[in-house]
Parts: structure tokens; sequence; C-alpha cells
């Protein structure tokens, strides 16, 4: 009797046993497939580049109205969802999901026009993008020509309208050093320039911004834009320390999101020429190989 009841307990034992390495053994393999889909091929994500988006004259840094609300019924269509930096930030840092097919949405300079004519289709679309301005063309220019949607740029106002619509992420475009023909290519550095006089150049300059967008919006970007995409290796430990977690570039190549933070330094864009439709600008993104 007294075996039998052993021999039962040591069936049922070795049952459960059997029955926690299972289901150990199916979180183990799951999990393992879980990371490596995501650690080892990451998750491809197209980033469209805009600049000025008005009239119906499309140019190689202008889109009509027309195109970008095209590009966006495309995206729709096509099940893309946009994302934010916030969100990519996020999920880097192992914090919540992405969609199934992100894509991002950037427009660059902070053209008043990204107010009048971009912000009702990204709400009648319900999609995001983030808008990187120039301090010194608020600061200064916009103050001139508050609002002609072909050349005027975002005042502090209108930028504070942008971010209070829930749609819209400001990024920093530089202060000032948005030059793509004087004696720096963008905020590069210099070849004869010691790398403490950049630093501290840069720093100001990019400090000077932060400090402005944070005092009208209430927050610091995360998005840095390189001016032209031009960069140098040596302003990485700043762009670090300054709250950026996501720099732009101007290569035009696809990218892949992983959860190593780092994937987001350097992201490639394809600039998004009004000179294409909106067919042939998906193809050319939309190719991830
Ligand atoms: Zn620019």
């Amino acid at each position: 009797m007294y075996e039998c009841r052993s021999l039962k307990r040591f069936l049922s034992l070795l049952l459960l046993d059997a029955v926690v390495f299972s289901i150990c053994a199916m979180f183990f393999f799951a999990g393992r497939n879980f990371f490596s889909s995501s650690a080892d091929s990451g998750i491809f994500l197209p980033v469209i580049m805009y600049h000025s988006v008005y009239g119906d004259t499309p140019e190689e840094y202008i889109v009509t109205p027309e195109q970008f609300e095209n590009d966006l019924l495309w995206l729709a269509e096509n099940g893309y969802t946009s994302v934010t930096a916030q969100q990519l930030t996020d999920y880097v840092n192992n914090i919540g999901n992405l969609p199934e097919k992100p894509v991002m949405i950037t427009l660059d300079d902070g053209c008043y026009n990204n107010l009048s004519e971009v912000l009702p289709i990204l709400e009648k679309y319900d999609m995001n993008a983030i808008v990187s301005v120039v301090g010194q063309y608020t600061d200064v220019t916009a103050v001139n020509d508050p609002h002609i949607p072909a050349y005027s740029y975002l005042t502090w106002e209108d930028i504070e309208k942008l971010t209070d619509s829930g749609h819209v992420e400001i990024g920093n475009h530089t202060y000032n050093m948005h030059s793509f023909r004087g004696e720096r290519q963008g905020c590069a550095k210099n070849q004869n320039e010691s790398e403490s006089t950049y630093m501290e150049l840069l720093n100001n300059d990019l400090s000077r911004l932060q400090n402005e967008i944070h005092q009208h919006t209430g927050k610091l970007p995360i998005v840095f834009a390189y001016p032209f995409g031009f960069r140098s290796p040596e302003a990485m430990p700043l762009i670090r320390e300054l709250g950026f977690t996501i720099t732009l570039t101007c290569t035009e190549k696809p990218n892949y999101i992983t959860h190593d933070p780092d994937c987001l330094y350097g992201l490639n864009r394809y600039n998004r020429s009004g000179l294409y439709s909106t067919g042939e600008y998906m193809q050319l993104i939309m190719n991830n190989s």
C-alpha cells in the first residue's frame, strides 16, 4: 500500500515535472524567436523627408498639398502607421511596441506651410510628423513675414499650435548652422579648427535652440536633424548629452530598428521630391533591400 502510494506520488511528480519543463521550454523558444526576430534583423522603417508643402508647382524640395495628401492616403491604404519619435525611443529601450508597418514622416526647416497646409492633412488621416526647425528662422525671419505659405517660417506661436495638436513633435535643426555654402558645411567640424572650439560652438548653438523650444512648448526635443546631412563623429557625445535620442541624416537608405538605442542615431531618409508621383516615390522608399 505504502509502495503503491509512493509510486503514484512519484508518477504525479514526474508528470508535474514534465508539464513545468514543457512550459519553460515553450517560453524559452518563444522568447528566443521574439528576440531574434527583432534583435537580429530589425524592423523595417522607411523615413520620409519633406520640406515645403504648398501651391501647385512641385519642385525637388516642394510638394503640393495634393501630393502630400496622396502620400498619406497611399500609406493608410497600404497599412502603414506613422510613428512618433517617442514611440521609437521607447521601443529601442524595450518599452512598448511598434506597429506592424511603421513609417516616420519628417519635415525640415520649419516652413509656415507645415502648419497651414500639412497639419490639417495629418489630422484628417490621424498621422504624426516631426517638424525640425531652425532657431534663427523662427526668432528673426518669421517675425517679418509671419504667414505666407510660399516662403514664411513658423513663429513660436505657430510652433505651439503644432505641438498642441498632438500630431507634431518638434525637432532641432540647429539655431544658426543651416548653411550649405558658407565656411562650414552645416554643423560639421571644420578641418582646421580644434575640437574644443568646435564643441563649444556646437554646444552653444544646439543648447540655445533646445532651451527656446522647451521654453515655448514645455517639451525638450529628442530629435536632431543634421542640416544637409553633414555630420562629424566628434559631435556624438554632445548630442547624447543634450537629450537627443534620434538623429536624422539625408542618406537615402532603408533603416532597421532593433532593441539597441544606438540604431536611432543616424536614421536614413529619402527626400520626397515633388518631381516624383506618389507611386514612384513609395516604390523607391519601400524597397527594403
Ligand atoms: Zn534643412
